[in-house]
């Protein structure tokens, strides 16, 4: 599940991590009274607005209403209002939004940190992931921090260093140290940096995040070492224990098709292709999304309806497929191990009838406990559903239609 950078930066925050305050508003009339709290907080009255949906280049981004930057300076509660007004409720289009513009329902205005002082702000990236390579976690940054990792790990890859963490023993205080002094830093900001990197590390582990990343980390002109940015992806199959996290899930920046699977209890991926598929298991599920593949096809989605593949359970999967308009066939692909095959036929002859003008060609293998059954069932049913017991010929099937 991926974050706003308000919510991660209070997951962060939580853990002792130092970051750049901010208040989250969704509505103009709010932005005054925030933006002169966040001041009786900091004492700063220099602002910076920022769009919050789940794309990074924000800062590059363009709101397609108004014009406007999705990350923009304000120098003066005077002038909040209307800067805000250029981006909440604009449609924010950025390098990595595919295209079009995503609509901003909050903002988050926070306090400029790149004043000025003793030193030159310094702009630093950092991430933490996981390898499942090694099973360890790894700690990614680089002294070009603020702009396109990717662009850097392409041109001077040289400048991006690597920490590997082993989850048994955690981050170790000479590994901190290490990252600090690679980044450049003595003194104060060096001390902050180790502090820094420790307690991220612990929030990643402590929030079971899959990812974070957080460009930039900030050195300010006085020495601290803030997150300015902060993208975090929690590992869904560890919110049953965050149910606080759990909360922060923003429906509107997901997929509604797998939001609607994900109510159904069905475990659906949507992917471009053309052939649709229906699938118990996930092993499964994978091996007939190869099978399409070498037809000559490709996976429409990725569909796991289950142990119990019923007429209900059946329906509710047909309805998710084809509500994408790619959709040119449908491989419905069971094995009856505990499920038996001729209850599921049932089910798909129910939940095809109920379409009555069913939109798409639909092939059905049936392998396992009463698979005979199941097959005679679907040819017996009188509808135009093709069946058949062998992969090989599920494949053929798939050719066939799609040609
Ligand atoms: P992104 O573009 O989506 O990655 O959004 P960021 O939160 O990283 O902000 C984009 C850029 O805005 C950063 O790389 C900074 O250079 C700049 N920025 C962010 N916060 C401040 C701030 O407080 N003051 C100034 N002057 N620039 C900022
Ligand atoms: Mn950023």
């Amino acid at each position: 599940m991926n974050l706003h950078e308000y919510q991660g930066k209070s997951i962060l925050k939580s853990f002792g991590v130092a970051v750049q305050e901010g208040k989250v508003i969704d509505k103009v009339e709010d932005a005054r009274k925030a933006a002169l709290e966040l001041t009786e907080e900091t004492g700063t009255e220099w602002y910076v607005i920022k769009a919050q949906i789940h794309a990074g280049g924000r800062g590059k981004g363009i709101v397609e209403e108004t014009g406007s930057h999705g990350v923009v300076l304000a120098k003066g509660i005077d002038e909040i209002e209307d800067k805000v007004k250029g981006i909440l409720g604009g449609h924010l289009k950025t390098a990595q939004t595919n295209g079009v513009g995503k609509k901003v329902n909050k903002v988050l205005i926070a306090q400029d940190v790149y004043y000025p002082g003793p030193s030159e702000p310094e702009e630093f990236y950092m991430s933490v992931l996981m390898n499942r390579d090694k099973g360890r976690n790894i700690i990614m940054y680089s002294t070009e921090g603020g702009m396109d990792i990717e662009a850097v790990a392409e041109k001077t890859p040289h400048l991006i260093f690597k920490e590997e963490v082993d989850p048994r023993v955690g981050l170790q205080g000479f590994q901190a140290r290490k990252i600090a002094f690679n980044l450049g830093l003595s003194g104060q900001a060096f001390k902050q940096m180790v502090k820094f990197v420790s307690s991220l590390y612990a929030a990643y582990e402590g929030c079971d995040a899959s990812m974070f990343e957080i460009n930039p980390v900030l050195k300010t002109s006085d020495d601290k070492i803030i997150a300015v940015d902060s993208k975090v992806t929690l590992d869904d199959n560890a919110l049953f224990r965050h149910k606080e996290y759990a909360e922060m899930r923003d429906l509107s920046e997901e997929d509604p098709t797998e939001v609607e699977a994900r109510e159904a209890g069905l475990n659906f991926v949507k992917l471009d292709g053309d052939v649709g598929c229906m699938v118990n298991g996930a092993g499964l599920a994978m091996a007939t999304m190869d099978i399409i593949k070498l037809s000559g096809g490709n996976p429409a989605n990725f569909l796991d309806v289950g142990g119990t593949a019923d007429a209900e359970r059946v329906k509710k999967a047909f309805d998710i497929i084809l509500k994408d308009p790619n959709v040119k066939a449908i491989l419905i692909n069971i094995f009856g191990g505990i499920v038996r095959c001729d209850r599921v036929a049932q089910g798909v002859v129910d939940a095809y009838k109920n379409y009555g003008d069913f939109p798409v060609p639909l092939i059905v293998r049936l392998q396992g406990t009463n698979a005979q059954e199941a097959k005679k069932l679907i040819e017996d049913s009188g509808l135009d559903v093709i069946s058949v017991t062998e992969l090989q010929e599920a494949a053929d099937k798939v050719k066939e239609v799609l040609s």
